[in-house]
């Protein structure tokens, strides 16, 4: 078969390809071809600043040589081998990394592939883990999330999600799971100001956790940030006021990093800024560098145990995913650790961080800003009809894409959540482009507001 041309390509893009969480008759293609750092190239030849990571993934920026390098050599070995039952070096090594970086406590490695998989693990492993410990507990099969909650698209995951945009459809197929509101410092309950937020939220927390904790398996949370939510950034302390409750009413603490993991917030997890180890802890995403698909649930040594036993006693975890652990993605996740360390990756955040702090300061200015908040290399801006009184724009009128198609126009791609702006470039990005993002983002706010 000749080559298609840009034409084809456009034309099969639109009628064949069914893309995720895109109304297919309005899709117009951008079809990018390669990349270079944090730049991406179309087929037409027209660059883009990754100002979204290829949604939240990239770490080092695309095709850097060293994970480029380790992936080709991992293809000289094997390029796949099942974890049912066999092992590779390369991710038995990752398994090990992981562990050495990982909060204390947490001493296991469940691969799969991608976040949403990650989740459904953890959360399938918990309630396992109450049936099966020394001490039993089978009346704990029911799960704590919050309000506005995204952990992945498959049922597990969406029954302890909590956007309803995405989420009510499904209702009839998911689990029921008890929520909490969460901790978000604009929109708070009425009665509630900045300075009581996180007394009240973690009160909540606890009248939940006091009436049904018997039955309670665990409480699912993205630290620190609520990514699809909004990048609703939660106050300090909420994290360690949770895991404190969870460990005193004797509930299990899952941690979703899928987003926020991976050197995202400033550290190479989010919980170390709340001195937090979780029971279980989900990574995906930024985990192989944003090269290939991969995700890893991490367990106590206390949760493991629970899953031991004679073969017949069936005690086994029966869960996987066929390429789960795959050694290609293994050696990708292996070589972006080695460039947090070779690269200084993390050291080198602060400025950035505060560079984009400053924008966000001078975009906050702007009318219909009505709120802008920030975790590391993380920011969403939100854009309401009336910055009074909060009033936000009507979903349908598409404000967000708006200020993204604008942005398109001066060579940064983004990525809305509805009429919040998300700015998450790959760590690796520079002060200059950080300018240019910001730069298209204010403009194609005023151009469209
Ligand atoms: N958890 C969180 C916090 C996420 O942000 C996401 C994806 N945006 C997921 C889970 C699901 O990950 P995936 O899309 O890789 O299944």
């Amino acid at each position: 078969m000749s080559e298609p041309t840009a034409e084809q390509l456009n034309r099969w893009d639109r009628q064949i390809v069914w893309h995720a969480f895109t109304q297919m008759a309005e899709y117009e293609p951008l079809i990018i071809d390669r990349a270079d750092g944090c730049t991406l190239v179309d087929i037409e030849g027209n660059e883009y600043i990754d100002g979204v990571s290829s949604l939240w993934c990239n770490v080092h920026g695309h095709r850097h040589p060293r994970i480029d390098a380790a992936i080709r050599r991992q293809l000289d070995r094997v390029a796949h081998v099942t974890l049912l039952g066999t092992s590779n070096p390369t991710t038995i090594k990752l398994a090990r990394r992981l562990i050495d970086l990982a909060p204390e406590g947490l001493k296991h490695v469940f691969f799969s592939d991608d976040g949403a998989t990650a989740v459904e693990v953890a959360v399938k492993m918990a309630l396992q883990y109450w049936q099966q410990r020394k001490d039993p507990r089978p009346e704990k099969t029911v799960y704590v999330a919050l309000d506005q909650a995204y952990h992945g698209d498959t049922l597990g995951a969406v029954s302890v999600g909590g956007v309803d945009l995405f989420h009510n459809m499904f209702r009839p197929l998911l689990f029921n799971t008890i929520r909490v509101t969460s901790p978000d410092t604009y929109r708070t309950p009425p009665g509630v100001s900045p300075r009581n937020l996180l007394a009240y939220h973690l009160d909540q927390v606890e009248q939940v956790l006091k009436e049904h904790h018997r039955r309670i398996a665990a409480l699912v949370i993205e630290p620190l940030v609520q990514g699809a939510a909004g990048m609703i950034v939660h106050p300090p302390g909420y994290l360690q006021g949770v895991r404190k409750l969870t460990r005193q009413y004797d509930v299990l603490l899952i941690a979703d990093e899928v987003a926020v993991g991976m050197g995202r917030t400033g550290r190479l997890f989010a919980c170390r800024h709340e001195d937090v180890s979780p029971d279980l802890l989900c990574l995906a995403k930024g985990l192989t560098g944003g090269y290939m698909p991969m995700a890893a649930t991490l367990a106590t040594g206390e949760i493991w145990q629970a899953f031991l036993g004679d073969y017949a006693e069936a005690k086994t975890f029966f869960h996987g995913h066929t390429y789960g652990g795959n050694p290609l993605a293994a050696a990708a996740a292996l070589a972006t650790l080695d460039v947090f360390e070779q690269e200084q990756t993390l050291a080198r955040m602060p400025e950035k961080i505060e560079r984009l702090g400053q924008h966000l300061q001078r975009i906050c200015k702007l009318p219909h800003v009505g709120h802008v908040r920030q975790c590391g290399l993380i920011a969403g801006i939100e854009l309401v009809r009336d910055a009074a009184t909060k009033e936000p724009y009507p979903w349908a009128e598409k404000r967000g894409i708006r200020v993204c198609d604008h942005a398109r126009t001066e060579g940064v791609l983004l990525r809305p959540l509805g009429n919040v702006i998300v700015i998450m470039p790959p760590l690796a990005i520079t002060l200059e482009q950080l300018d240019r993002i910001a730069a298209a983002v204010e403009h194609g706010i005023c151009a469209t507001t």
